[in-house]
């Protein structure tokens, strides 16, 4: 059977989740947040519910939490913060990782117009995988900049904060405070850095308490998915590190309980996280006989990646691919992963196409698959747990509200 209808079929049994406009994702949270707050958006039904929560509030915080899944969401005790103000699952963008998420989170569009892929997301004008955090090129880590390639031209999208008529802060880690992917996103909006965790609680309760006017505050917090990525996402350590998160949420909520005016605390999440399968786990080298097939090495990220295959070798590359692979990846065309709407409702533009190059692999199960030559591979190969994929625990992420000055 084609990959491509075996996909189907994985969307049928519920194994894989199929892309969908239908469900609420992260792209109509932050259009309806940006509705609420004054940017020149129009929004949909689902905007306009997430719209309707909002209203009447002088404060809005969104906090983002890294890897924060539904089905964990769901494993906490019932008495936690997290899951009191629990509301609903949404659905992230895929892939399900964080740039992806927080592209469509800055612009308000889905990855097939704001052309951010993955974590490495191939870059026509360097002709490689660009890292898109650390805004350097994947092969080398020469920074884009001294290539000559600004922020705009990785970032096509328009960024949607600066629009917002609110006073709008962001509230982050010191470490990616003043990237350049920050800087982009925030345009002239308030930057504000963290050093731990602690740390949260009064720089945002501060934030809210000395506004004079209305706000909007984006608070980012890479718990739990860097304690999951490294002793997984069911392990003890996860689990303190969203006791710790929920205790400061709890806080905030808290300490804003008497502000004037009403405050929101919508929490979601990038993607959620999927436990993987240690003998599932694979590596593409540049001696390996896939990579003389390739024009540049793999992109995307860990659970879905993309292919630019040299001309004429696209039969090849199928066949070995589904040799080496194909029990644990779904190889997919461009025109099929265009067609079947997987990176948004709406069709890729000409930048997403050329970044997309020829296949798109996906995960059916719980492997995970990466290029050899790019930096972190100690990580990977201790990595317990993993995102970027189709399946539930990955792309259902909670949709939580809390705050004060509202019937719940
Ligand atoms: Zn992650």
């Amino acid at each position: 059977m084609p990959d491509r209808d075996q996909l189907l079929e994985a969307f049928t049994a519920g194994s894989l989740l199929r892309p969908d406009p239908t469900y609420m994702n992260v792209v109509d949270v932050i259009r309806g947040i940006a509705y609420a707050c004054g940017a020149d958006v129009s929004p949909d039904d689902h905007a306009k519910a997430i719209a309707g929560h909002l209203r009447d509030a002088r404060h809005v915080i969104l906090v983002l939490a890294d890897g924060l899944g539904v089905n964990t969401v769901d494993g906490l005790a019932r008495n936690t913060w997290l899951r009191r103000r629990m509301l609903r699952a949404i659905r992230a963008p895929f892939p399900a990782t964080t740039p992806v998420a927080i592209t469509s989170l800055a612009t308000g569009e889905y990855p097939a117009q704001h052309a951010i892929l993955g974590w490495w997301t191939y870059l026509p004008q360097v002709d490689a995988p660009a890292t898109v955090f650390a805004h350097k090129r994947a092969t080398d880590n020469r920074s884009l900049d001294g290539l000559g390639v600004a922020v705009e031209c990785l970032l096509p999208g328009l960024p949607l904060l600066p629009r917002f008529t609110r006073d709008t802060a962001l509230i982050m880690p010191a470490g990616i405070i003043d990237s350049a992917f920050t800087r982009w996103m925030a345009g002239d909006a308030r930057r504000i850095g963290y050093h731990g965790q602690s740390e949260i609680v009064a720089a945002t309760v501060e934030r809210v308490r000395r506004a004079d006017q209305p706000t909007f505050t984006y608070l980012y917090t890479p718990m739990p998915d860097t304690v999951a990525h490294e002793a997984g996402i069911d392990s003890a350590a996860a689990a303190d590190a969203i006791d710790t998160l929920d205790a400061h949420l709890e806080a905030i909520e808290a300490s804003l309980a008497e502000i004037r005016g009403g405050v929101r605390i919508m929490v979601i999440a990038d993607h959620g996280h999927l436990a993987i399968d240690g003998s599932a786990r694979f590596e593409v080298r540049d001696d390996d006989p896939l990579a003389a097939l390739l024009r540049v090495p793999p992109a995307g990220d860990l659970r879905t990646q993309y292919w630019h295959v040299k001309p004429g070798a696209h039969a090849k590359f199928e066949t070995e691919f589904r040799a080496r692979f194909g029990e644990h990846f779904l190889l997919l065309s461009a025109a099929t992963v265009d067609g079947l709407r997987l990176l948004g409702p709406a069709s890729i533009t000409p930048e997403t196409r050329a970044r997309l190059g020829d296949y798109l692999s996906v995960a059916r199960g719980a492997a995970a698959l990466r290029y050899a030559g790019f930096s972190g591979r100690d990580g990977y190969r201790r990595m317990r747990s993993s995102h970027s994929g189709l399946t539930p625990a990955e792309i259902e992420v909670p949709l939580i509200l809390g705050g004060s000055g509202f019937t719940r």
